[in-house]
């Protein structure tokens, strides 16, 4: 595993898929282990509950993510003249170990980018509104510092770039 978004709340990787859908996330030399029982692989002799599918038997790959987002399956080819990776079809061997191949992998982990690109923007926001806030109420203590101090609100209007009006609107009442 994987790829970590900038707020922790997102952990993606390229899983190999079993023939009955389930994802793998961890790997041994025996397979790829998937979660939960149905008795047509064998028991992971270490993890409780986990099945070891044969590297031979994945059917393909595709993200995953922590969150519950699953991205589109990238099949695995029977043959390397199989293989096209515009129609997401890539070919491993069925002596080789089962994961997505590094070009697949990539073309994944850019999924799952696309995946949290709303999030990690709102991240941004978030911050920006922050920063705003903590800028108004330093604005509305200079403000306020400024008129004990004597100034006209013609002088803060000018400071702040706004009319003597919309100043004395703003912060006559504060
Ligand atoms: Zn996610």
């Amino acid at each position: 595993m994987g790829w970590i978004s900038s707020d922790n709340e997102h952990e993606g990787w390229a899983a190999p898929e079993a023939p009955d859908g389930r994802l793998s996330s961890t790997s041994s030399s025996a397979g790829m282990h998937v979660k939960g029982i149905t008795g047509r692989w064998p028991q992971d002799p270490q993890l409780d509950g986990d099945e070891i599918v044969p590297d031979k038997e994945i059917i393909g790959w595709r993200g995953a993510c922590e969150c519950g987002w699953r991205g589109e399956l990238w099949e695995r080819a029977h043959s390397p003249t199989a293989a096209n990776f515009g129609q997401r079809r890539d070919y491993v061997a069925p002596e080789e170990f089962a994961d997505a191949s590094p070009h697949v992998e990539d073309a994944i982990h850019q999924e799952w980018k696309a995946h949290i690109a709303p999030s990690e923007a709102v991240l941004g926001v978030e911050a920006a509104a922050r920063d705003h806030k903590q800028a108004g109420a330093r604005l509305d203590k200079t403000v306020a510092a400024a008129r004990a101090a004597g100034a006209s609100w013609a002088d803060i209007g000018r400071a702040v770039g706004i009319s003597r009006q919309s100043a004395h609107e703003r912060w006559s009442a504060q």
